[in-house]
């Protein structure tokens, strides 16, 4: 039976889960139909995507865009929208399917607008989770929509968990790569300028990701997603190094069997995934070769090295606010270390110093709605400016 094309709406389309994104749909053209794609600033690259899909609608978040976006697509037929609240009404267009892949804290309304009409959203911003994790799994279950992990790691746990009944899993394991310094000693990494941190061994990723790589705040940040999507207990989630990322999550049942979920270190893979869900589609990503990669090694993380792992695994066991406060730092942390004003460790400092001085002020409980998520965001990011005048280097 051929079913009707999934009607998509592509949000941050882009940027990298972007592109992956609507690279699958440009190959599977029967199968899929471009409502919405949005994305920040970029005038050009929208236009471009919104062409290419013969999407309905393009939106660009930043208002002053608006001319712009409108002259690219004269004569398209595309109609062009800017401003915050046309990215929300995006969300909120009646597409059977949306790609939540808007990078950082900006995500989260467009987001939850998504989830609050009982879209299936297929989620790339960690940041939804990271920041607001309960109130995005409560909303889902309440609005009954469809969570699926982009993420490689949770679109590992995601399949694995298929295997056997919730109740019978033991625990799971997520994989990272260790980033371009794992073999680093700590003097090195301390020298690490932003040109070898934005090199990842295995993944092609937008900037912001790939310097968590470096620094294993993403896999912190991943932890914290998992333990939200799976309603997992924070002693129910490991963290294992895995160089050659071919094995990306494995779930242990309580009869000791480990299942886990192999592939490429390509995007198009789970994205590939979550857009035919529950049916699948061709990958056009290179196939998982092991003869050819010859072994897979794994390691325990290093946390004196790597504190970042740390730190968000306190603020997951925290709860409340702290991983919201986390998230806002990091962000702010690693867009200086990107400018060259703070030094690569100190990023995990800066992290550590605002969580600190958010909870000296009382700002770590729970937040009652997004709003109040994003506020904490707020404060959270012009304490980690303030205090990050002391570690510039
Ligand atoms: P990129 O930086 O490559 O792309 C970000 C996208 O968000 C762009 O389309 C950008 O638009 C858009 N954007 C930025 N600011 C705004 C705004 N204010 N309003 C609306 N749209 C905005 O990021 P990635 O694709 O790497 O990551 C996207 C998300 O997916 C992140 O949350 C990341 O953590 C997560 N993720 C990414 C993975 C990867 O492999 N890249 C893997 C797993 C998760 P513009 O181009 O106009 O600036
Ligand atoms: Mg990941």
């Amino acid at each position: 039976m051929v079913s009707a094309p999934r009607s998509v709406t592509i949000l941050g389309a882009t940027g990298s889960v972007g592109a992956s994104t609507v690279d699958l749909i440009k190959r599977n053209p029967d199968r899929f139909r471009v409502e919405a794609v949005a994305s920040g600033s970029n005038v050009t690259a929208l236009a471009q995507v919104a062409r290419d899909t013969h999407a309905r609608i393009a939106v660009i978040a930043d208002p002053d865009c608006y001319n712009a976006l409108k002259e690219a697509l004269a004569g398209s037929g595309i109609e062009a929208a800017a401003g915050e609240q046309a990215l929300i009404e995006a969300a909120q267009h009646p597409a059977d399917w949306v790609m939540a892949a808007i990078s950082g804290a900006v995500g989260l309304k467009p987001t939850m607008a998504a989830i609050e009409r009982g879209a299936t959203v297929a989620l790339a911003n960690k940041e939804c989770l990271v920041c607001a994790g309960a109130l995005f799994m409560r909303a889902a279950a309440q609005f009954n929509a469809t969570v699926l992990p982009v993420d490689s790691e949770h679109n590992a746990l995601f399949q694995a968990l298929g295997a056997g009944r919730r109740e019978d899993v033991l625990r799971v394991i997520i994989t990272a790569s260790g980033g371009p310094f794992r073999t680093w000693t700590l003097d090195a990494i301390r020298q690490a300028t932003p040109e070898q941190a934005l090199k990842h061994p295995n993944w092609s990723m937008g900037p912001k990701i790939t310097i968590d790589s470096a620094t294993l705040m993403n896999k912190g940040l991943e932890v914290i997603e998992a333990h939200h999507l799976f309603a997992l207990k924070p002693s129910e989630i490991d963290v294992l190094v895995h160089p050659q990322s071919a094995v990306h999550g494995l779930v242990e049942f309580r009869d000791g069997s480990v299942v886990a979920q192999l592939g490429p270190p390509d995007m198009r893979v789970p994205i590939a995934h979550c857009l035919a869900w529950p049916e699948r589609i061709d990958g056009p990503a290179p196939r998982l070769d092991l003869a050819k990669l010859g072994s897979l090694t794994f390691e325990e993380p290093d946390t004196v090295r790597f504190p970042a792992l740390r730190l968000a695994r306190e603020a997951m066991i925290k709860g409340g606010a702290a991983p919201t406060v986390l998230n806002a730092a990091d962000e702010i942390a690693v867009a200086a270390f990107i400018a060259g004003r703070i030094p690569f460790l100190a990023i995990a400092t800066l992290v550590e110093k605002t969580l600190e001085a958010a909870d000296a002020r009382g700002l770590l409980t729970d937040p009652a709605s997004i709003d109040a998520a994003l506020a904490v965001d707020h404060i959270a990011r012009s304490l980690a400016k303030d205090l990050s005048g002391a570690l510039a280097q």
